[in-house]
């Protein structure tokens, strides 16, 4: 696997791949990887010829009381997960490089889609992942880039980037990948606590909930929200920052669910870590 620093090296190793004729599947991340990651760099080496990697916590994507400083880091385990997992190129650029001095173009998806769920209570977050995505395309040019569902509404914003801005890359879905308990695995779940672990387990949790109550016919958001909010709140260590079912496309609101809505949750543990969840529940 070759580790490339720099955007242009990066960009001329993708153009000497496109010359060959090799598909570049990309998978972008911010490290720390887990078994979700490498799901993803499975997937992508099942639908392309290369498989390179994006290694960057991009700092314009966290607000000023978020966890960029603390973002759990690990680089000689991720390089080694990735080798193993057939990553051809892992692209693990600086900030400076990414944002040099006088960079000042963003990228804002309208906010019909960024508005709300994650995008209300952090507002430049997805401008942030829009415009590093944006750039990760035109360096590593990939024909395909797989994207979690974990992150559901991220994946909404790029598949709306990538289709107005004509980027022509294709964008593909991979499920959520969880641990045995249900727990959905993210890099943020190395903050909890043990009791923290077992209150984080309110989200998937409240999904099969969900997913009971609605299969005996409750159809109302309403009503399976005011059921949700009981049960996530039981755990004392708890505070819901959003239950919302929404359409799995546009991500408005709906008021009666059906085949099409999602379940979206963010749920922060004890004030600090802020954990997300999303399913269908129909
Ligand atoms: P991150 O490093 O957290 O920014 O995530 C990089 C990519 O991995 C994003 O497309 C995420 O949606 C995806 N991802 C993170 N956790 C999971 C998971 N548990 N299952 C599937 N994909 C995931």
């Amino acid at each position: 696997m070759q580790i490339i620093r720099h955007p242009d090296e990066m960009t001329a190793w993708a153009k000497e791949q496109a010359k060959a004729g090799r598909r570049i599947g990309l998978v972008p991340t911010m490290g720390f990887f887990h078994e979700g990651h490498i799901s993803l760099m499975r997937r992508a080496g099942q639908l392309a010829d290369q498989v390179t990697v994006s290694l960057f916590v991009n700092p314009i994507q966290f607000g000023p009381q978020e966890d960029l400083a603390a973002y759990p880091r690990n680089f000689e385990r991720d390089c080694a997960m990735a080798d193993t997992a057939g990553v051809t190129a892992l692209f693990a650029p600086d900030a400076a490089e990414m944002y040099p001095a006088g960079c000042s173009t963003t990228v804002a998806v309208g906010a019909e889609l960024t508005g709300q769920l994650c995008g209300a209570s952090r507002p430049s977050h997805f401008a942030g992942v829009a415009t590093v995505v944006c750039k990760l395309f035109s360096i590593v040019r990939p024909d395909l880039a797989v994207f979690g569902e974990k992150d559901f509404q991220q994946l909404a914003v790029i598949r709306r980037m990538t289709a107005d801005l004509n980027l022509g890359v294709e964008i593909v879905a991979h499920p959520i990948v969880r641990e045995v308990d249900g727990l959905a695995m993210s890099s943020r779940n190395t903050y909890l606590a043990p009791q923290q672990r077992e209150a984080a387990l309110s989200l998937s949790r409240a999904l099969a909930l969900a997913r009971k109550r609605a299969t005996e016919g409750e159809h109302s958001a309403e009503r399976l929200t005011t059921v949700l909010q009981d049960f996530i709140h039981s755990f004392p260590e708890t505070a819901v920052d959003y239950i919302s079912f929404v359409h799995q496309d546009s991500l408005q609101h709906v008021a009666e669910i059906d085949a099409q809505t999602v379940l979206a949750l963010a749920v922060k543990i004890d004030g600090k870590v802020r954990l997300i969840d999303n399913g269908k529940v129909l």
